[in-house]
């Protein structure tokens, strides 16, 4: 029953650092932090994501790109231009590792405000 609450505690841990981190911190600059508050949610982040966790920075770009370009070809998480989910989900990976290793293009204005 431990082994249970464990991870479902955690999976609950790496929506909400998902939510709040990734998503309206880093993607949305829904709010302001401090650079400790910034640092421990970071780290927060990357323990409880443990092998799914993002890049805050990739994360803001593409989630960034997403917002503007919401279900057109450009779109890097749309539905509307895969076949199906798992080809959606590899169009998004390879957006997302291009965005980190810096291969492909990026517009500054997804790149406006991004957390240090
Ligand atoms: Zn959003």
């Amino acid at each position: 029953m431990i082994i249970l609450i464990f991870f479902v505690g955690l999976w609950y841990f790496s929506l909400f650092s998902q939510t709040f981190f990734q998503h309206r911190y880093a993607a949305h600059g829904a709010f302001k932090m401090n650079t400790f508050w910034e640092r421990f949610f970071f780290l927060f982040a990357y323990i409880t994501q443990g092998s799914s966790y993002m890049s805050p920075r990739a994360y803001a770009i593409m989630h960034r790109m997403h917002h503007a370009y919401t279900d057109t070809d450009k779109d890097p998480h749309s539905p509307s231009f895969s076949s199906n989910v798992f080809s959606m989900m590899w169009h998004t990976k390879t957006i997302f590792e291009g965005i980190e290793k810096g291969s492909i293009p990026i517009e500054d204005r997804f790149t406006k405000n991004l957390p240090e």
